[in-house]
């Protein structure tokens, strides 16, 4: 871990969330691409996005995870949702080059009742429609605890995403360790195995980033209900090991823990104070 950052609001714009990251201690950070729960889009400024960039190279930012809107799900049974989703996929794709070579994070989606390869299926060919040659963006698939029918609820219903993506270099996977905790994997009482199966499954250099939560369920829940670092059923010292594990070295770490602003920067200080 170098890179520490959390979900910031983007209602002020791109520079005003560069500058609360500072001010937060962190060095990234995530942000919604459009309103989450309606899915509407704010018009980028140029001049707003230039400012976000030079802050970012004065102060060494990795790359930000941008998160889109839970209102997509691109493998909906309801036509109308599963094409606005793919809509707005297409629409984030292009608005994500103006703040080019970040990731771009989502979650599958759920198939409802149409059974998870239908879902995959959708899923793919959503991004094979909305990903182009030469865009700079990754697009990372967020490991997802099984909640309802989520698709993504193991590695390899992700590998199976991956295996459709035509443009194989811009797509990756985000590590969410409430999900994954909830989804079944003990990491923590067996992280390498658990890391070793991605490994298997899917391939270590598609890890780009990770979630930072703990949660407020038991291993294999299936619940997905985020807790802050150490008061939660994973706890300081496996996310601790987390954190500190030679193969998640250089990725962002984005916590999505229920804080506010002094919250977030007491949990950033707490993960420098790691290393
Ligand atoms: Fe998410
Ligand atoms: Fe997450
Ligand atoms: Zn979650």
């Amino acid at each position: 871990m170098i890179y520490t950052g959390s979900h910031l609001s983007a209602s002020k714009g791109y520079l005003s969330m560069g500058k609360k990251a500072l001010e937060l201690g962190e060095n990234t950070f995530a942000f919604f691409t459009r309103n989450p729960r309606g899915g509407k889009a704010r018009k980028i400024e140029q001049q707003d996005v230039d400012a976000l960039l030079k802050l970012e190279n004065e102060n060494g930012f990795g790359k930000l995870v941008a998160h889109a809107p839970y209102t997509m799900n691109l493998c909906s049974g309801k036509e109308n949702v599963a094409a606005f989703s793919a809509n707005m996929l297409r629409d984030d794709m292009q608005r994500m080059e103006f703040t080019p070579g970040n990731y771009y994070n989502f979650h599958p989606g759920s198939h409802v009742g149409q059974g998870a390869e239908k879902g995959i299926e959708m899923i793919a060919d959503a991004l094979n429609d909305a990903m182009f040659e030469g865009q700079q963006t990754i697009v990372l698939l967020e490991t997802m605890s099984g909640k309802g029918s989520e698709v993504g609820r193991n590695f390899q219903e992700l590998r199976e995403i991956i295996d459709r993506v035509n443009i194989k270099d811009k797509i990756g996977v985000c590590f969410d360790t409430c999900h994954v905790w909830d989804g079944g994997y003990d990491i923590v009482n067996h992280l390498d195995d658990v890391l070793t199966e991605f490994d298997k499954v899917i391939g270590l250099d598609r890890l780009c980033a990770v979630h930072f939560n703990d949660s407020k369920n038991d291993l294999g829940a299936r619940k997905d209900r985020h807790e802050k670092l150490g008061e939660g059923k994973i706890g300081l010292e496996a996310l601790r090991r987390v954190a500190l594990h030679p193969v998640l070295q250089d990725k962002p770490f984005i916590l999505e823990t229920p804080n506010d602003d002094a919250g977030y920067a007491a949990e950033i200080k707490l993960m420098n104070s790691w290393f």
